[in-house]
């Protein structure tokens, strides 16, 4: 199959890590993400990832328990680096190689990211699974994720969630909710849309980063991401 993108960077919440468990990592999901991104790797396409850590903490949530706000997205930044890490053991488990880069420096756990690095790594046919979000307090993974995606000039960020796309209202609580088939990045922020942080939306605006927000829940639809089929829907 040909797939429409030589080098993509694919964000996952840490959240839908925790599969049916609600927290934690749930292996079964694990290792249905892993077969997808091989899948996809055996296509030739460069991969970089970056995962979230919502599924084990959240330095906001912390804070509202009496965190230290700072401590809490150290905390935050740490479970991204503990779901990175699974997920290239299932991906190394099932014969895809992948490296982990962390945003900051904790060798032996992973190698410190430089762009070059984790280019470097893509072109030898690993998974850069880049760790950490941006390395400092008070920013998000989906920021992280814009940011990785911009240095390593991936063409696109693949959101998989487990909704099929953009929706005009949350459609788990809203019935008469109409999923966008695509959406201007000031059409998200004009309608107040809940898809990313603004932090995030703008910095793929100004650098031309366009995303897709697709179901990485069902099986498959990586791959039909990348063969261009209209699913999810497309921010530009
Ligand atoms: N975090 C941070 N800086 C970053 C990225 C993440 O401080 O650059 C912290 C923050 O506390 C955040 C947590 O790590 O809540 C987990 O990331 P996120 O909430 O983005 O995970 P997701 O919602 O994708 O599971």
């Amino acid at each position: 199959m040909r797939t429409k993108y030589k080098r993509i960077l694919l964000k996952l919440s840490g959240e839908s890590l925790a599969g049916t468990q609600g927290h934690g990592i749930d292996t079964v999901r694990l290792n249905q993400y892993a077969e997808q991104i091989k899948e996809i790797a055996s296509q030739g396409v460069q991969i970089a990832i970056v995962i979230g850590g919502g599924n084990i903490f959240r330095g906001l949530s912390g804070a509202s328990k009496g965190f230290d706000r700072v401590k809490g997205d150290q905390m935050g930044m740490l479970a991204t680096v503990i779901n990175s890490l699974a997920l290239s053991s299932a991906l190394v488990a099932i014969g895809q190689p992948a490296q982990v880069f962390t945003a900051i420096n904790m060798f032996p756990i992973g190698e410190h990211y430089s762009k070059w690095r984790a280019i470097e790594a893509m072109n030898n046919g690993a998974v850069a699974i880049i760790s950490g979000g941006t390395g400092n307090p008070f920013f998000t993974t989906d920021t992280g994720s814009a940011l990785r995606g911009i240095e390593v000039e991936a063409e696109v960020m693949l959101k998989g969630t487990r909704v099929d796309g953009i929706y005009t209202a949350d459609p788990e609580k809203d019935p008469t909710a109409e999923k966008f088939s695509e959406i201007t990045y000031d059409e998200v922020y004009t309608r107040g849309l809940k898809v990313m942080d603004l932090t995030a939306t703008a910095l793929c605006k100004e650098n031309h980063l366009p995303i897709i927000v697709f179901n990485m829940d069902c099986p498959g639809n990586l791959a039909k991401v990348l063969a261009g089929e209209p699913i999810g829907t497309l921010v530009y």
